[in-house]
């Protein structure tokens, strides 16, 4: 039982009347013990149901009379500076409650036809790492991601679905920079919103409303002598425009981009008008990220995975590979137990794949050719693809292989 199923056990015995701040300090308590990144307070007909995404994944937390529902918004909304008495338009708010040292509450209420839903959305620094060690690099690939980074200009972009650990991944390489040049390096950030506060870096939170955006934020920041510019996401051609000049003029750019593959992020930046000269001369590197669900430790054992799964393997020149690994009894999944909820699965891990743009890659991309081109160039210069990251965690036991084909394959199924 966690603290609010508790405090509802004591309210529904008869322990008084509800201390509303108390309910809803306990929903975000048990949500911190569960490392969530996300809560979300649903009305459904009869009840107010607390889901909570844990490893990407939501999962019921509890049940709460639905009476309570009014009470919890209104509580919430004064936590997080909204207007408590408008009901019927979504808002947004930010909250950081002392009682939580630290914790930041990104609030979101939406108005459906049962009522208000709320999505918190949970920034804990405190359970977040940024050790560029802890990446799933393998040796080679850090070696080689590093040699980016330590490049005095150009463009390196981070890429991968939501919630793939890109923010993770931008903030590692920035913690990278600072551990080697601390002090002496200038490097401004801009963010929306700044997740994590960074020593020795200038970050600014954007404010739109204020018409503080990406584009008028990086013209001044131009004029503030910067060496490490990070970006936290490259949404428009204006924005992508500046970036791909910042990164031929003097500055290493660091930035994000939503794109499904690593090789698609150039279509994506021509489809923004990005002339590819200017591509080619200004990315120096890509980097694709996915995060996985790692089996859990406390009930993780060996098992066979289903010939579906193992059929995805056979299909390319990994055939021996598959029998071996059953042989050495390498797959592992987890069974479920308290520890990971029955799920099986508990934390994630990031598998990143790395493209580093030399002349081979440089050629395809200036001579327009399709996106598959550009990854099988990148693959002859000895590119490790996400697929491959994901086998190597899968045969080292740390997680199945059906969480690697939904997560890491699913553009090749
Ligand atoms: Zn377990």
């Amino acid at each position: 039982m966690n603290k609010t199923e508790d405090y509802l056990k004591e309210l529904a015995e008869g322990g008084g009347a509800v201390d509303i701040s108390a309910l809803v300090n306990h929903i975000v308590d048990d949500s911190l013990v569960l490392k969530a990144s996300d809560i979300h307070i649903e009305p459904w007909e009869d009840v107010l149901g607390v889901r909570v995404r844990c490893s990407g994944q939501l999962q019921e937390l509890v049940y709460i009379p639905k009476e309570y529902h009014p009470l919890i918004c209104g509580r919430i909304k004064v936590m997080a500076n909204m207007a408590s008495h408008i009901k019927d338009v979504p808002q947004d708010g930010k909250a950081a409650p002392p009682e939580f040292n630290g914790v930041q509450l990104r609030v979101s209420v939406f108005p459906t036809v049962r009522g208000e839903k709320i999505v918190i959305r949970i920034f804990n620094p405190k359970a977040r790492t940024f050790d560029i060690n802890s990446l799933g690099f393998d040796e080679e690939t850090l070696n080689k991601y590093v040699k980016v980074l330590n490049k005095p200009t150009g463009l390196v972009l981070l890429t991968g679905p939501t919630g793939s650990g890109k923010t993770t991944a931008i903030y590692a390489s920035i913690g990278y920079l600072l551990e080697k040049h601390q002090n002496t390096v200038a490097i401004a950030s801009v963010e929306d919103p700044v997740e994590q506060n960074l020593m020795w870096v200038n970050q600014a939170q954007l404010n739109p409303a204020q018409d503080f955006t990406y584009v008028s934020a990086l013209r001044s920041l131009m004029r503030q002598d910067p060496e490490v510019i990070m970006i936290g996401e490259i949404r428009d051609v204006d924005t992508a425009t500046i970036a791909v000049t910042a990164g031929m003029t003097g500055h290493l750019v660091i930035s994000t981009i939503h794109s499904g593959t690593t090789s698609g992020v150039f279509a994506r930046l021509i489809n923004m008008q990005i002339e590819p000269f200017l591509l080619a001369s200004s990315l120096i590197g890509v980097l694709g990220v996915r995060l996985l669900r790692l089996n859990c430790e406390g009930c993780k054992a060996v098992y066979t995975p289903e010939e579906f799964a193992l059929a995805h393997l056979r299909t390319s020149e990994g055939d021996a590979m598959v029998e071996d690994a059953i042989e050495q009894e390498l797959f592992r999944c987890g069974f479920g137990c308290d520890t990971c909820s029955n799920t099986g699965y508990a934390g994630r891990g990031a598998v990143t794949e790395l493209m580093v743009v030399n002349e081979d890659v440089r050629d395809v991309v200036m001579n327009r050719r399709p996106t598959r081109e550009i990854q099988e160039a990148a693959v002859k210069c000895g590119m490790q693809t996400l697929w491959e990251g994901g086998l190597r965690r899968v045969t080292n036991g740390e997680t199945t292989i059906e969480e690697a084909l939904m997560k890491v394959a699913s553009e090749m199924l």
